[in-house]
């Protein structure tokens, strides 16, 4: 099967641990490579705009608060069925939830602060990355 891509954000909480290259060696452990990275300090406009699809939600005013409390470290990850295994070795959205091995149980610290971002179809994949990165800045 061929490698595909999917998106990847190491969040605000996760970087203030300084867990950027623990995240990321689990997420290589797992058989995902880092094509594409940054450091960035997401803006508001950003942060609103990346979690459109949660606007009516109740957390939606909080937790873009949160992405933008900090740096974040935005990836695009290549592997085989680059978007299940990523998912599966970031764990259940809730911490509490997630299984032992993943990376939210190793380090989320509530259901927000859950330390990474990973999209959830090959199709938001696309739009993610295309959302924070230029063809130019992925090399694989
Ligand atoms: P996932 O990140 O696992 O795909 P969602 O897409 O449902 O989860 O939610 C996006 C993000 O919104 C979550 O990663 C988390 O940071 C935050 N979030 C989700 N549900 C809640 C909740 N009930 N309360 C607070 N924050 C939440
Ligand atoms: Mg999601």
């Amino acid at each position: 099967m061929a490698a595909t891509r999917t998106f990847s954000i190491i969040k605000p909480d996760a970087t203030r641990r300084n867990l950027t290259g623990a995240v990321t060696k689990m997420l290589e452990e797992a058989g995902l490579r880092v094509v594409a990275s940054k450091r960035i300090r997401m803006s508001r406009d950003q942060a609103e705009g990346f979690y459109a699809v949660h606007k009516e939600r109740p957390f939606f005013n909080d937790l873009c608060t949160f992405m933008t409390s900090g740096p974040v470290v935005v990836q695009v990850l290549e592997g085989e069925d680059a978007v299940t295994r990523n998912r599966t070795v970031m764990g259940a959205t809730n911490p509490a939830q997630a299984d032992e091995g993943t990376i939210r149980k190793a380090y989320a610290e509530s259901i927000e602060a859950n330390s990474v971002h990973g999209s959830d179809s090959d199709e938001n994949a696309k739009i993610e990355i295309d959302f924070f990165f230029k063809p130019e800045e992925i090399v694989g």
